[in-house]
């Protein structure tokens, strides 16, 4: 078998499965098919109290100052309802229509090619020999081969050209069969298949992500090539990012202009994040009818994925601060209004945990060793109260013992400084060093990150 490993085609197939992230985030890579997937978000979304119904469609939707009204059927029965919202998530993926319906267009090059995915069950042990990978290109057919489970079922993505004649009418069981056997190099293989099915590759972002009480996320906002696994990350990147705003304006302790900035953040990183997926299918398989733009700089995928860095937003960018890069290292963190607040081992109580941990899901406000008047004064404000912030000093005989002493170095302040976390792990504001006013300072950075007066 002549292929490669696209988790990092420097690495050798079955040498490093999945790259190794400790330093980046406290868990660690790993596949999950959608159908084990599901189940366990289904789970924790009931326990939060959504009533998730499958054979569903939502048949139209209007919107006005006050909310939203749909209507809805039910596949099954094909009884109909109408159910009111505050507001609409739009996650219809990328034949959806609910974008038209609230007058969004996109942009982007379109349908770039034509593929096939074969799923087929084998045993392929004496092929892969032993050897672990997620995925690899496979020279010989210009295509990849994917291991979807530990069941002897696998996945194989191959072109067609509609252009010189072909089309998903010519994947039969043979046809597939041939290509399993040329890519592989056995002509000994065996294979059942289990389905062939065609998708293309396209690339379009929706002109806005959100209009009145309808924010779009998902392949409904973005579509990509699968070229780098980037596609699913970014609409799990839009929710993450959407669905503490929306708590936040439910709950009162944020103004609906908050709101605003879901589209100001996420639209360009996902027009950064498409261009990325771009180059990477340029640059690993043929483009013999020349569809594809100009490819950009390829950057590693865990910058895109964990380094993105929002330009504006729900932060405060600093003074003589000038325009950052689209992504980031995170194994060298800026701590720059707008990244990603970085992974540090701490101690707390005797035990060990990430601050990723302790920041996910509330406002955090991290203090150096001698910034002990920043949670002072956070923890005396009626804002901060209402917000949830939680306040921690780092210090040997404080909050938080810095095991690899990296607290300041990592976040980009002096011992004096602070730096203030958002629910989504982002850094939305920073000092440098100590303060004459520090309530007055934080009380102000609060009002304007939580839109208080809009
Ligand atoms: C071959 C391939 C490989 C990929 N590999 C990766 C990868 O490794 N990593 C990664 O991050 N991403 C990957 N992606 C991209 C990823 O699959 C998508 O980005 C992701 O599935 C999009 O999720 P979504 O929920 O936005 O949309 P979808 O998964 O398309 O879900 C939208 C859902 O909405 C439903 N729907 C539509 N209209 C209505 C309506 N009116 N009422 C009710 N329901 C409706 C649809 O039936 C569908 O179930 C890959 C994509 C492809 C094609």
């Amino acid at each position: 078998m002549r292929a490669k490993n696209l988790a990092d085609p420097n690495v050798s197939l079955g040498e490093q499965a999945w790259p190794d992230m400790n330093d980046i985030s406290p868990t660690t890579a790993a596949e999950c098919e959608q159908d084990r997937l599901e189940p366990i978000l289904k789970a924790n979304a009931e326990r939060h109290g959504a009533d998730v119904r499958f054979n569903t469609e939502l048949m139209d939707f209007v919107q006005d100052a006050q909310g939203i009204t749909a209507r809805i059927r039910d596949q099954a029965t094909q009884a109909e309802e109408t159910v009111y919202a505050s507001y609409l998530i739009i996650a219809d993926g990328v034949n959806g229509n609910s974008r038209e319906k609230i007058g969004v267009g996109r942009h982007g090059p379109g349908v770039l090619q034509h593929w096939m995915n074969v799923i087929f069950e084998t045993d392929m042990e004496p092929v892969v020999n032993g050897q672990y990978f997620t995925a690899a290109l496979l020279q010989d057919i210009n295509g990849t081969l994917v291991p979807r489970d530990d069941s002897g079922r696998w996945s194989m993505s191959v072109q067609y050209f509609p252009d010189h004649g072909e089309g998903p009418e010519d994947f039969n069981d043979e046809h597939c069969l041939q290509l399993i056997r040329a890519g592989v190099g056995r002509e000994d293989v065996k294979a059942r298949i289990v389905d062939a099915r065609k998708w293309e590759v396209a690339a379009y972002v929706a002109d806005r992500f959100s209009e009145g009480r309808a924010f779009i996320i998902g392949d409904a906002a973005h579509v990509m090539p699968p070229t780098g696994g980037l596609g699913g990350n970014t609409g799990i990147h839009d929710a993450h990012n959407l669905a503490w705003k929306l708590a936040s304006v439910i709950n009162g302790s944020a103004g609906p202009r908050l709101l605003d900035t879901y589209d100001s953040e996420r639209r360009p990183v996902a027009e950064h994040t498409l261009a990325q997926a771009l180059s990477r299918l340029q640059a690993w398989f043929k483009d013999p009818n020349k569809k594809l733009p100009p490819a950009v700089k390829i950057v590693e995928d865990k910058n895109v994925i964990f380094g993105y860095v929002y330009p504006s937003g729900a932060l405060i960018n600093e003074k003589g601060f000038s325009t950052i890069e689209a992504f980031e290292d995170p194994r060298m963190p800026s701590g720059c209004p707008g990244s990603r607040a970085a992974h540090l081992v701490v101690e707390r109580n005797g035990e060990r945990l990430s601050t990723i941990d302790i920041c996910n899901g509330h406002w955090v406000l991290f203090a150096g060793p001698s910034g002990g008047k920043w949670v002072e004064a956070a923890r005396g404000l009626h804002l901060s109260s209402k917000l949830g912030l939680n306040c921690y000093q780092f210090g040997p005989d404080e909050d938080l013992q810095d095991i690899d002493n990296c607290w300041s170095s990592a976040y980009g302040v002096s011992e004096e400084g602070a730096i203030l976390i958002r629910p989504d792990g982002f850094i939305a504001w920073r000092a440098h060093g100590a303060s004459a006013q520090p309530k007055t300072n934080l009380q102000n950075v609060l009002a304007l990150l939580t839109f208080q007066n809009s």
